[in-house]
Parts: C-alpha cells; structure tokens; sequence
C-alpha cells in the first residue's frame, strides 16, 4: 500500500462533536471587562512570582494572554519553541497557555518542572484524530518504515515515533531521511504530509487527520478575495488543504508566516491560519493589514472558524484559577516520557545541527 490508509477509528464526527463542545464552552465565558482584565493581569503576575512560575503562551491564544506572557517575563511562540524556553528557564513552574500536546510535550522535556494548563480539556482535533492504539497498530503492519509524527500528537503517539517534528522543519527531516533511502509514515495532519510528499518527493503513508482550523479555508473565495485585494500577500499554513496552499505566496509555520509578514514589502495580507497569529503579526508590523482568509463559516466543521475552540478555552479567569488552587497539572507516566523523548531530542539535536 502507498500513498494513503484508510480513516482511523475516530471518525470525523467525533471531531466535530468535540470541537463543538470545546466552542461552546469557550462562547459562553462572559467577556471581561477592562477593570476586571486589569486585576485579573495583576493576580496573575502576582501568582507567578509566588509560585516560582513563567507563563508561556502559543500564537493562538487570546491577545491578553501573549500581551501577559510578554509583559510578565514569559514567552510567546510555538509549541516546540514554548517547551524550550520552558527548559532554558529557571522557573520550576510552567504555566502553559495552548492546548494539551503543547503542556505534555513541555513536561516530556522538563520532567523535573510542574506544567500546570488552565483547562486540561484543551484538546487539538489532529492529536483526537490519532488514537495510539490504532495509530501503533498501523505502525507494526508497516515495520520497514520510519515513524514521522508531527508536534500535534499525544506522549503516547510520540512514544511510538522515531521522530518528532514541525511545521517548520518537517521538509528539511523528510527530505534528510529519503537521502537516507527511508520510507515514512506521517500522521496525523493529511494536508501537511501531502504538502511535504509533494516538496520531497518521499514515499509516504498519510494518517488522514486534518486541523478543524485550516480543513475549512476555502480556496475557491480565496481566489476572489485576491482579485479584490491585488496588492495582498497570501500567508498559507500548510495544514490548509491544498488547493488553498497552492495560492498562497508564502508557505510556512507560524514563526515563519509571521516573519514573512515583517518582512515583505507588500501593506496587505490575507492570512489561511487561526487568527489568534494577528496577535504577533500586528507588533511585527505594526503598519500593515492583516485579513482572514475566507473559511466555511457557519455549519462548517469548525465551530469559530479562523480560530481554534480549543485555544479558546483559555482565558485570564482559568489562568488566575489554576495557579491560586494549584490543579490541572500535567502528569506522564514515566515510561512514556521515556520513549516520547527520543523522537524529540532526535529534531532538536537536528535542528541544532542545521
Ligand atoms: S488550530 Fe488546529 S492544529 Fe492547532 S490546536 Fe487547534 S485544532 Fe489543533
């Protein structure tokens, strides 16, 4: 068999179920109010000089949340890169605003430090699209090839890999591999393994999860967005199908669309990723435009297109919350962390070799 494999157990309608549940719940916080946001900030700030604490934040979450991050000695970037400044820190606390890979992952790497997450029920549809028992039985059918995972997996997941990566650096590993001569099987995210199949040319089984995010840019509206704006940059993240990738004038991680945005010369952009980015994007380039790509909207898969209901699930209450009553730790069972680490420290002795 090459090329694809058949959906896993979890079906689309589970993912759907769980992303509508997860949207739910983040529509129905109240919003808060600017006196409220203020003391919130300063019990927060409070709290993490109490317990030894930095905050770090993902792209995506609320703008609060990466303004506090910034202002409150933290950090604010992707999940690879959160989980090392978490190590690099000399906090024993890490409180991490994401979603759940993004607090295993960091307690993979720091074993030694408390990872706290204000809502553990902040999940990722590529990560429930990707059950370990399925996944490491398709694994042990196909034992002649390399296990590639993407960051957006459980400990478990990555404890069946031999590598771990990217968005930002999955060509680069899959391309070193296929000069190795190796055959790999990618999971979860259907549209970044077709992305990278087609740049490297490698034999690759895809795991047919998608992103409920980026599954719902459109191409078609995309293409009329751009002849209305003629003058605007396209960023495209490559879990977007690829149709949408293909109008795109820039193709890359989070860290590399942001980059991109600084950088071009153009004064508009249209942005395919969650528009939690617009965040980083406007301090980056403070002059510019920055619009969503179109996405299917209401009745979609996606509940809150542009913007994961997972990350919205984090909040300044649910942040206070957790560091004042000291719940929602991250705990992995240490034969996990074990195995997990491997195809971890695997990318990041690579990436430093680059
Ligand atoms: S935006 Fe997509 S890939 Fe990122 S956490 Fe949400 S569901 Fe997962």
């Amino acid at each position: 068999m090459t090329g694809q494999i058949q959906m896993p157990a979890v079906d689309d309608d589970s993912v759907r179920k769980a992303a509508a549940s997860a949207a739910n719940v983040a529509y129905s916080i109240p919003s808060i109010s600017d006196q409220e946001k203020s003391e919130l900030k300063q019990r927060i700030k409070d709290q993490l000089a109490a317990k030894d604490a930095v905050l770090v934040a993902h792209y995506y979450v609320d703008a609060d949340i990466q303004e506090l991050a910034e202002e409150s000695g933290g950090y604010v970037s992707d999940s690879l890169d959160m989980a090392r400044f978490g190590n690099e820190h000399a906090a024993s606390t890490l409180l991490v605003a994401g979603v759940r890979f993004m607090g295993e992952t960091a307690k993979i790497l720091n074993p030694e430090k408390r990872i706290i997450m204000p809502d553990l029920a902040a999940e990722c549809s590529l990560d429930i699209n990707c059950p370990v028992d399925e996944f490491s039985a398709f694994c042990d059918a196909h034992p002649d090839y390399t296990v590639v995972v993407y960051a957006n997996t459980s400990a478990a997941v990555k404890a069946r890999a031999d590598w771990m990566v990217t968005s930002g650096i999955a060509v680069d590993v899959i391309t070193h591999l296929v000069e190795r001569g190796e055959k790999i099987i990618w999971a979860p995210d259907r549209h970044l393994g077709s992305y990278i199949k087609k740049l490297s040319g490698a034999d690759i089984l895809l795991w047919q999860g998608s992103c409920v995010v980026h599954d719902e840019f459109r191409a078609q509206e995309l293409a009329r967005m751009k002849v209305e704006y003629p003058d605007a940059a396209v960023l495209v993240h490559p879990e977007s199908p690829a149709a949408v990738v293909d109008l795109a004038d820039v193709v890359s991680s989070t860290t590399g669309l942001i980059k991109a945005a600084a950088e071009m010369n153009n004064s508009r952009f249209i942005v395919a990723t969650d528009n939690g980015i617009f965040y980083k994007m406007k301090q980056a380039a403070p002059n510019k435009i920055f619009i969503e790509a179109p996405s299917g909207g209401d009745g979609a898969t996606c509940q809150s297109c542009a913007h994961c209901p997972w990350m919205a699930m984090n909040n300044l209450r649910n942040l206070a919350e957790v560091l004042e009553t000291d719940a929602n730790e991250i705990h992995i069972d240490p034969a996990i962390q074990a195995k997990a680490i491997k195809p971890i420290q695997r990318l990041l002795d690579f990436s430093a070799k680059k």
